[in-house]
């Protein structure tokens, strides 16, 4: 028998990172948490996004912060990196997805997932705190005023999210678990969500899950990114695995443990192109489906930004405080940046609605003909943050794209089944129009979305999906990778279906089940 240095190793520290250790300390397991973004304290976080050093995880250009743009044919991905992975970035919305998505994609008949899951929605909401934001602000009131316009007034509702609303700006002894957590401070409404929380107040996963881990022996390996996985003995990794690494910051220094388990959990741009690398060189029994089954929740992402003289300050609130449901498929949700917060304005354009790229840039040029003063204003106005409101759409509307590794770029993806995901959703420029209405403002949207066509998503998913056998998924109803022992996928790329809402409770939530299920070390 070999001595291994741990039980189990999970790559990445996210939503299904961040659970798999908490839940496999408490069975009794030796875990090593391995993550190549770094450690953050509430006043590490940058005020503003113009902060790219803080904010911007870009290590080629030497910008060491938590939120990352990756860009691929097909769709511009926003993801997180640190200590705690997206939810530093993330704007805590937690809400629970509709029949569809535990009835549809690769998992359908694998389980009854909406019976199965509810202790573990149950149980996820515990452990993030949510709680339905208690104040709504203007841009949350501008949605419910478009609600009302197009008759859906009963369909807007107050988000669930993951923030302590405590008295504002106090701190108090940990209020979530029974004083075993870290202590808290009440939510300011600053709107600063996705810069990263300055005043202890949004529920990351350092501050739950991970915290927790840690107090029961986990041990959190940062600034160290996973390069290479092999088994040891038998083939199947039944004998434990050997996981190299090296520092992702600083000076390129390579290390290696070793373990009897892994859990790949660094989220689908971290775990899939490492599996596709893996597949190649150490694992080469992993399942065909690597990269396959790729959904970017069909979503589109438009910015309105107010003209009027007396405009109100849409950056008070939470990142996201509302949702509003336009439809049995599709919902809206108005996301802001705190003040001062203007980055975005650099890459953005007026959205055009139209199938052709060239009459999309003939259309942008025209409007500048049109509406000179109205666009520069927009752009060049001082109080952008607080005049602007992302509005992020999203839809159950099924389709998948594929992940491949690249020649040139590390990634590359590929269509695969349905429509090819676009930026251009009708139903969200015309709810961006209306919108635009409300607050005197025209839809812009990323430059890139506008002019190729394609979408920026907060939300991939898939990639290493379950299924039946390793001919139709990754991995099986329970997360195990197929052919290999003691191995599995927990994080967005084991997501099987489209939820069309964001997904990190779900992530969490399926984690859970997953953990359930592997047995304490004693026994
Ligand atoms: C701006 C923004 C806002 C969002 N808002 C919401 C929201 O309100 N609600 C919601 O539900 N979702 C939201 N999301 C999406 C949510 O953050 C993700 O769905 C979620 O974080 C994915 O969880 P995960 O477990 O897949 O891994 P992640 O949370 O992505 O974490 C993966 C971690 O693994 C690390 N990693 C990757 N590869 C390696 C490697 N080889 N070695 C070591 N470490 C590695 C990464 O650095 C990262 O820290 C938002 C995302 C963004 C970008
Ligand atoms: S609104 Fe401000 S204080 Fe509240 S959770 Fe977000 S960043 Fe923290």
């Amino acid at each position: 028998m070999l001595q291994l240095d741990f039980d189990y190793v999970i790559i990445g520290s996210g939503f299904g990172g961040s659970v798999s250790a908490l839940r496999l300390s408490e069975k009794g397991y030796k875990v090593l948490v391995i993550e190549k973004g770094k450690w953050f304290k509430s006043n590490d976080f940058p005020k503003t996004n113009w902060n790219l050093k803080k904010w911007l995880w870009q290590p080629n250009m030497k910008l060491f912060g938590f939120f990352k743009m990756t860009f691929l044919n097909h769709v511009t991905v926003l993801s997180g990196v640190g200590v705690g992975g997206g939810s530093l970035t993330y704007a805590n919305t937690l809400p629970i997805p509709k029949s569809n998505f535990f009835n549809s994609g690769s998992w359908a008949t694998l389980n009854n997932w909406e019976e199965e899951l509810k202790p573990h929605y149950k149980t996820a909401y515990k452990m993030l705190g949510a709680a339905t934001n208690p104040k709504l602000h203007a841009a949350d009131l501008a949605i419910k005023d478009l609600a009302v316009s197009i008759g859906k007034a009963d369909y807007f509702e107050a988000a669930k999210v993951g923030v302590y609303f405590g008295e504002a700006g106090r701190t108090v002894d940990d209020p979530y678990f029974g004083g075993k957590g870290p202590d808290r401070t009440g939510c300011t409404h600053c709107g600063a969500c996705m810069t990263g929380c300055r005043y202890n107040a949004k529920n990351t996963l350092d501050k739950n899950y991970l915290y927790l881990a840690q107090q029961l022996g986990a041990e959190i390996l940062a600034e160290k990114e996973v390069k290479n996985v092999t088994f040891l003995g038998a083939e199947d990794g039944s004998d434990g695995y050997k996981i190299e690494f090296e520092s992702s910051i600083g000076k390129k220094e390579k290390a290696s443990v070793t373990a009897k388990g892994i859990i790949f959990s660094g989220g689908v741009v971290g775990t899939v192109p490492l599996l596709l690398k893996l597949k190649k060189k150490s694992l080469p029994n992993l399942s065909e489906m690597v990269g396959c089954a790729v959904r970017t929740n069909n979503e589109s992402l438009i910015l309105v930004t107010s003209t009027n003289k007396n405009s109100k300050d849409f950056s008070k609130g939470l990142a996201i405080g509302s949702i509003l449901h336009t439809d049995e498929n599709s919902h809206l949700e108005p996301v802001r940046y705190g003040e001062g917060s203007a980055f975005f304005r650099t890459l953005t354009i007026p959205v055009i609605f139209n199938k052709y790229a060239l009459f999309r840039l003939l259309g942008v040029l025209f409007l500048f003909v049109k509406f000179p003063i109205k666009l520069l204003k927009t752009i060049f106005t001082k109080n952008y943050a607080k005049r602007t409101t992302v509005l992020l759409f999203m839809q159950t509307v099924d389709s998948t794209i594929r992940l491949k590794l690249g020649n040139i770029t590390k990634m590359r993806t590929k269509s695969e089944k349905g429509a090819i995901p676009t930026g251009i959703i009708p139903e969200a420029f015309d709810l961006s129009k209306k919108h635009g209405k409300i607050v005197n403002g025209i839809p812009f949207g990323n430059f890139v979305d506008v002019l190729l066509g394609t979408p920026t998503t907060a939300h991939i998913l898939g990639g290493a999906v379950m299924g039946e056998d390793s001919s139709k998924g990754v991995i099986d109803k329970h997360n195990r990778v197929f052919r290999y022992q003691n191995m599995f996928v927990c994080d967005g790329s084991m997501i099987s279906a489209n939820p069309g809402v964001n997904p990190a409770l779900s992530i969490t939530a399926i984690t859970e089940l997953a953990m359930s299920k592997i047995p304490t070390k004693d026994s």
